[in-house]
C-alpha cells in the first residue's frame, strides 16, 4: 500500500503530485540533473515503477499503454528472420500487431494452442503466453512453458494482464518479462490506459526504456500518477471482485439455460488445478455463454448493474457480447464479465433476475 511513496518529511504530501513537465530547468551538463526532458524521463513515472517493482519483484519500465509495452518488446527482442511463438488464444491486439508488423519484417508468427507451444518454440527467439487468456480464461502451466523456451534458447513473455501481479507472480513462474496492462485492475476505475514492462535484466530493462524515449511510447504524468494512487486499493479491491466472480461463476454454473461457464476458481473449470498452482488468487473475470446474440444482447440490456463496456478489472461490473469485435473463436452468446466491487447479494440477483427475463 505504501509501494512507492517518498520517506516521511514534514509537510510534505504522502504522495506528491504529477510532474508536468516538457523539458525541465538543465543548466550546463546534460549528466548534471536526472531529468531533463520528459520523454527521457520523469520523477512521477519513477516513483510508480518504484511501486510496482516492489509488487512484480523485478525492474520496471512503464508505457503509455498495454500495447505501447507489448509493441516495445516485440519490436526490440525480435530481428528479420527471427521466430515468435504465440499462444493463439492470446490478447486480440497482439496477435493483429504480429500479424501486420512482425510477419511483413520477416517474422515468422507461430500461433499455435498452449498445448503445442512447447514444439512451437523451438528454434524460435521468442515465446508469449498469457493466461489465463483473455476472453477465453484458458488456464495452462507457465513455468512448464517457461523451461521448455529457455531450453529451447528462447525468451519468454508473459502477458500477465488478466490475472496481474497480486495474483500470480509472472517473474516467480520463469518468465523474463512480465507485461501487464495497467488499463485494467492495477489503475481499477475505468478512467486511463497505462502498460508497463518488469523484468530481473537491467540491460533488458535498460534497452526497453531506450525504445521508449526513442518511438515516445511515453504515458502522461498526470495517468501515472492516477494510477499510483489507485495501487493502495488494488488488494481491497482485488479481494471483493475476485468473491464477487467465484460466487456469479456458481450461481451460473447451476442454471441450466448458461453454458460453457469459465472461471479458474470454480473446481469444476478445466484450468482450475493448475491455476491453484500457479495463481494466488482467481481474479475478477469470468466468461459464459447465454445461447445465441440476441439472448446476450437482451441480457445485457436488462442488467442494472452490469455496464456494457469493454475491458475489464474496473470497480464497477462490466461485461460484453464478445464476438461483436470479431477476430476472437468465440460463440455469437459468448460473454465476458468483469465482476467490479459491488455488494456480493445485489450483484447475484441483479444477474439472475436479467437472466431469467432474458
Ligand atoms: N493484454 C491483454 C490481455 C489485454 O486484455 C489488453 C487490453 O485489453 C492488452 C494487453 C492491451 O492493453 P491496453 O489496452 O492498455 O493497451
Amino acid at each position: 500500500m505504501r509501494a512507492g511513496l517518498p520517506d516521511e518529511q514534514q509537510g510534505t504530501p504522502f504522495l506528491p503530485g504529477p510532474v508536468f513537465a516538457g523539458p525541465f530547468h538543465l543548466q550546463g551538463e546534460v549528466a548534471s540533473s536526472d531529468w531533463r526532458y520528459t520523454r527521457y524521463g520523469n520523477p512521477t513515472w519513477a516513483r510508480y515503477e518504484a511501486a510496482l517493482a516492489e509488487l512484480e519483484g523485478g525492474e520496471v519500465v512503464v508505457f503509455a499503454s498495454g500495447m505501447a509495452a507489448a509493441a516495445a518488446l516485440l519490436l526490440t527482442g525480435l530481428e528479420p528472420g527471427a521466430a515468435v511463438a504465440m499462444d493463439h488464444g492470446c490478447y486480440l491486439g497482439v496477435r493483429t500487431l504480429a500479424e501486420q508488423h512482425l510477419k511483413p519484417r520477416g517474422i515468422d508468427v507461430r500461433l499455435a494452442p498452449p498445448a503445442e507451444l512447447a514444439e512451437a518454440v523451438k528454434g524460435a527467439q521468442m515465446l508469449w503466453m498469457e493466461s489465463p487468456s483473455n476472453p477465453k480464461l484458458e488456464v495452462y502451466d507457465l513455468a512448464e512453458l517457461a523451461a521448455a523456451a529457455h531450453a529451447a534458447g528462447a525468451v519468454c513473455v508473459m502477458d500477465n494482464t488478466t490475472a496481474g501481479p497480486l495474483f500470480q507472480k509472472a517473474l516467480d513462474l520463469g518468465a523474463d518479462y512480465a507485461m501487464t496492462s495497467a488499463t485494467k485492475h492495477l489503475s481499477g476505475h475505468s478512467d486511463l490506459v497505462l502498460g508497463y514492462v518488469a523484468t530481473r535484466d537491467l540491460e533488458r530493462a535498460e534497452r526497453l526504456r531506450t525504445w521508449r524515449t526513442q518511438a515516445g511510447s511515453v504515458p502522461g504524468p498526470f495517468e501515472v500518477w492516477l494510477a499510483h494512487r489507485s495501487l493502495a486499493t488494488l488488494a481491497l479491491r482485488l479481494e471483493r471482485g475476485s468473491a464477487n466472480a467465484r460466487a456469479l461463476a456458481e450461481l451460473l454454473s447451476g442454471r441450466d439455460d448458461v453454458t460453457a461457464v469459465r472461471y479458474p476458481g470454480l473446481p469444476s473449470d478445466a484450468g482450475h488445478e493448475v491455476a491453484r498452482r500457479q495463481m494466488r488468487g482467481f481474479g475478477t473475470v469470468l466468461a459464459f455463454d447465454v445461447g445465441d446474440r440476441g439472448r446476450a444482447e437482451h441480457f445485457l440490456s436488462t442488467c442494472e448493474l452490469v455496464t456494457e463496456a469493454s475491458s475489464f478489472g474496473g470497480v464497477l461490473t462490466t461485461a460484453e457480447r464478445r464476438e461483436r469485435w470479431g477476430g476472437d473463436d468465440v460463440t455469437e452468446g459468448f460473454i465476458r464479465f468483469s465482476a467490479g466491487c459491488e455488494e456480493t447479494a445485489d450483484l447475484l440477483a441483479d444477474v439472475a433476475g436479467a437472466l431469467d427475463a432474458a
